[in-house]
């Protein structure tokens, strides 16, 4: 039987390529290929681009108010197909239904926030500054932008990006992960409906070639990428050093080694209970997992005692089951990558109190499952605390006291989540004030910021200087312009050779 082929989405219709190349994408429940998806050539991707460059004077002269009620019907229509993207994350995915639609749902927070982009695109006024002069900003779209996304969020990640560019005025080519790429026709299919014009959002679907394509086409004026960490340094670097009349605006949000740590005064059903949801949600597959226990002084032993028959009794099946807690990861190959790490902290002296591999999972036997490792005595040294596994194991570094535990993490590259469970106000705010990364919860374990708190993390966890969405995201994806005028009336007659200061 032919599968069905993911196309690509250009000015306002399905393109269908040319280009001669394609991939699988899977239904990692079952180990066997949904679809398959194109890949795009470099003259496909500057089709989108030229298709979004024709676009973009007239969309970025359209009133914010409008705007933002395209979006807002937008909002509507991924509210009336929330089931449906939910289901195609966890076909291609393989997280569990309920937890595709959380990530539906934190997608469309970004959405109704940008629905207010009337508000968002007010700048300051000063009347008189002197000599009859007013003098104000303005916020002005960059014209072409783009957005490379990772496959673990396959709808929500999109949406930190395109409705802020959108709103915003600019036009937007968006290169989803080609692991799970239906969502965005999704996407794409839904804002045509809404009412946005065509070229405004278009989506290549592709590999390295469409994204080098994007990086050095002199028309992109910015890119948002989220991803690893190596390509985010990749897709920063060689961003910034494209030639071209207008510098490229990059943000790159990288890989995570996220902590959580267990005070002896936590109250520890409520830091287990965190710990077990934060490991292995979404098989580990989340920027912001937890992957590292730091147990403080003596909660070490209770802790891990109390985890174990936790992580042993996880519902790990295909996530459309209604009780499932845990889906399998997304490639084969990813399932390998992970079971090599673990095999590497069992070599490095690790402990591995509970191992996830070898699970078969009745009628999935080719589906990509693992259950949920654990591992104890880990080290700083070792691989599988210093390299991000994207997968369900979790590792508990054993510290003597709280600020070890600060330098602990704060001595790690990446820098993006991180979390404190502990019953003492004083601890909760020098931790807050201490430690060195981007996004920090007290009694939280997965602090993803609302749509209205911008998103980043610290060190190699994010390339750039402006976060996603909030309002770091309206002005990553506006240039600020200033405006001094007056009028006849207030003019002195003669040349001024002075520096003009207020009169
Ligand atoms: P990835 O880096 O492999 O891929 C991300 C995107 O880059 C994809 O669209 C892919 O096609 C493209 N890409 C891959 N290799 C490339 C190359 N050599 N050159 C150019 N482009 C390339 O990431 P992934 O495996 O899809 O996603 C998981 C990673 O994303 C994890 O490291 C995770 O921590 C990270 N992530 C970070 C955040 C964050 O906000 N910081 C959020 C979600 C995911």
């Amino acid at each position: 039987m032919t599968k069905p082929l993911i196309q690509h989405f250009i000015g306002g219709r399905v393109t269908e390529s040319t280009s001669g190349r394609k991939q699988a994408v899977f239904n990692p429940a079952t180990g066997e290929t949904n679809a398959e998806v194109v890949l795009a050539s470099v003259e496909e991707v500057n089709a989108a681009v030229a298709a979004a460059r024709a676009a973009a004077p007239a969309w970025a002269d359209t009133a914010p108010l409008k705007r933002g009620r395209i979006l807002s019907k937008f909002k509507e229509l991924i509210e009336k197909h929330h089931d449906d993207l939910a289901a195609a994350i966890t076909r291609e995915h393989g997280k569990v239904f309920s937890d595709a639609k959380g990530e539906v749902v934190r997608g469309l927070e970004v959405v109704e926030f940008a629905t207010g982009i009337p508000q968002l695109m007010k700048t300051q006024f000063t009347d008189n500054i002197g000599g009859g002069i007013d003098n104000w900003q303005l916020r002005q779209p960059l014209g072409v932008t783009a957005g490379i996304t990772p496959f673990n969020f396959p709808f929500m990640v999109p949406m930190w990006m395109a409705p802020m560019a959108i709103a915003t005025g600019n036009t937007f080519i968006l290169k989803p992960s080609e692991r799970d790429p239906s969502p965005s026709l999704m996407i794409a299919d839904m804002l045509h409906e809404a009412g946005l014009p065509d070229g405004v959002f278009n989506v290549v679907q592709g590999d390295k070639v469409a994204v080098d394509a994007l990086l050095h086409h002199p028309h992109v004026n910015a890119v948002s990428f989220v991803g690893s960490t190596p390509i985010a340094e990749y897709i920063y670097t060689e961003g910034v050093k494209r030639k071209g009349a207008f510098p490229m605006r990059v943000q790159a949000l990288g890989g995570a080694k996220n902590h959580l740590v267990v005070m002896p005064d936590a109250n520890l059903d409520q830091a287990v209970d965190a710990l077990i949801g934060a490991a292995y949600g979404s098989a580990g597959e989340r920027c912001m997992a937890i992957s590292v226990a730091v147990a403080v002084g003596g909660v070490a032993d209770q802790l891990v005692e109390a985890l174990i028959p936790r992580v042993k009794s996880l519902k790990v099946k295909n996530g459309m089951e209604a009780d499932a807690e845990m889906g399998p990861v997304v490639t084969a190959q990813h399932k390998d990558k992970i079971e090599g790490y673990i095999e590497d902290g069992v070599r490095s002296g690790a402990k591995l109190l509970v191992d996830g591999r070898g699970l078969k999972v009745p009628g999935h036997e080719n589906g990509f499952f693992l259950g949920g490792s654990l591992f104890d005595h880990v080290t700083p040294e070792m691989k599988i605390y210093k390299e991000e596994i994207f997968g369900p194991v979790l590792c508990v570094v054993r510290v003597p006291d709280f600020a070890s535990a600060v330098e602990l993490i704060n001595n790690h590259e990446f820098a993006n989540g991180v979390s404190l469970f502990t019953s003492d106000g004083n601890t909760a705010r020098e931790f807050s004030r201490r430690i060195e990364v981007g996004m920090v919860g007290v009694n939280v374990p997965i602090p993803v910021p609302m749509a209205w708190h911008s998103f980043g993390g610290w060190k190699r966890s994010l390339f750039g200087d402006l976060h996603a969405y909030g309002e770091e995201g309206v002005r990553f994806y506006t240039r600020y312009k200033s405006v001094m005028q007056r009028w006849p009336d207030s003019i002195a007659k003669g040349a001024e050779f002075t520096m003009p200061v207020a009169k």
